[in-house]
């Protein structure tokens, strides 16, 4: 769980700070009528930084593991505004010549870091590659294709599961090159922002990057090293749309719509989630079908993944009811077992 600190039109406005961390893995919610508490494997508060983020939240281990062959994913879940997007990539410099502060940079761009790294200690062994795609309205679209963004089949096999046809992977090797990829596609121009009550940039679509990860293996021995089985891991981030509910936002028309398919998908994650959380003799059948993102989400949930979910809640009395929905959503998450 991160909680962010109050921002300054929130407390301009006099909202109460009505969450709390106890420094032990739990969070305090006491207001009016409502005075919880919820025990995560790691809380931070409004005072951590980005860098005790990623090395308090396992994300270096994550990154290990995908080298090894894992198909490891981070999401962030939570309302407009409560810090998703700051978390994975920082503050972006969206449109502006300087670059984010090194200390604000997020998940993201540190576990790129941590990942050349790693991909220079090893040797050339490693063969990085990434692909960026946002499910907006219910539609698959590639972030990194040049041109206009079009909608993109996702189809099933019996032996990759759920995948996107014809998506770009673009190989890097540096640093520079896949922050650049990033900010590509993150681009206002590129992601689906629209303004409302809550959030005037606020994502409306759900954004996933992933990269993927190809060990060459390295003979050591005089066998030919197609002798030798290569591994390949996944690392994915995604940065999931706001989990507000549409009256909430004030939205109409065509916002309405896409709120509702936002919704929807995030409805489908939440349902999804709880029959995966029940014990493994109770469970029935998961329906990854019945959402794009629930079918590209399918492996890191219930499958062979390694997953960890970072809920992020805004301290605002004002967004109390929110900040209570994701703490129950994330409760139940935090039940669900995978088996890497
Ligand atoms: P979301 O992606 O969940 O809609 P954002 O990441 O865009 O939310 O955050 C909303 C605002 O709050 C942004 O202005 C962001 O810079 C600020 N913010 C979020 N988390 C923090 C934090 N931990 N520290 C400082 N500012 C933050
Ligand atoms: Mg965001």
């Amino acid at each position: 769980i991160r909680v962010r600190p109050l921002t300054c039109a929130e407390t301009r406005r006099g909202d109460r700070q009505v969450v709390h961390s106890l420094g032990d893995g739990t969070v305090h919610v006491s207001a009016a009528r409502h005075d919880a508490t919820f025990g995560f494997s790691a809380v931070f508060n409004a005072g951590a930084s980005q860098e005790t983020v990623f090395e308090g939240s396992g994300v270096r281990q994550l990154v290990e593991l995908a080298i090894d062959g894992f198909s490891c994913t981070v999401f962030a879940f939570g309302q407009t505004g409560s810090g998703k997007t700051y978390t994975l990539m920082g503050p972006l410099t969206q449109g502006e010549t300087q670059p984010a502060a090194p200390g604000l940079l997020g998940l993201m761009q540190r576990s790129f870091a941590c990942l050349l790294e790693q991909s220079r200690s090893r040797g050339s062994d490693l063969v990085l590659s990434a692909s960026y795609l946002e499910i907006y309205n219910e539609q698959v679209r590639d972030l990194l294709s040049p041109g206009p963004p079009c909608a993109l089949l996702l189809r099933w096999s019996k032996t990759r599961g759920f995948y996107v046809e014809n998506q770009l992977s673009v190989d890097f090797e540096s640093l520079e090159a896949i922050h650049n990829l990033l900010q590509q596609g993150a681009e206002p121009r590129r992601r689906r922002t629209s303004a409302h009550a809550l959030n005037r940039h606020s994502s409306r679509s759900h954004a996933l990057l992933t990269i993927h990860i190809r060990s060459r293996a390295v003979s050591t021995h005089l066998a030919p090293p197609s002798t030798y089985p290569s591994k390949q891991g996944t690392l994915c981030f995604v940065d999931l749309a706001g989990s507000e509910r549409v009256k909430e936002t004030g939205s109409s028309g065509e916002l309405s719509v896409e709120a509702n398919n936002i919704n929807r998908s995030l409805l489908a994650l939440g349902h999804c989630i709880s029959l995966l959380a029940k014990p493994r003799g109770k469970r029935t059948h998961i329906p990854y079908r019945d959402s794009k993102l629930t079918r590209l989400l399918a492996r890191s949930l219930g499958g062979s993944g390694i997953t960890l979910m970072i809920a992020c809640i805004s301290p605002s009395s004002r967004c109390l009811s929110e900040t209570l929905s994701t703490l129950h959503y994330a409760s139940r998450a935090r039940r669900v077992t995978t088996r890497p």
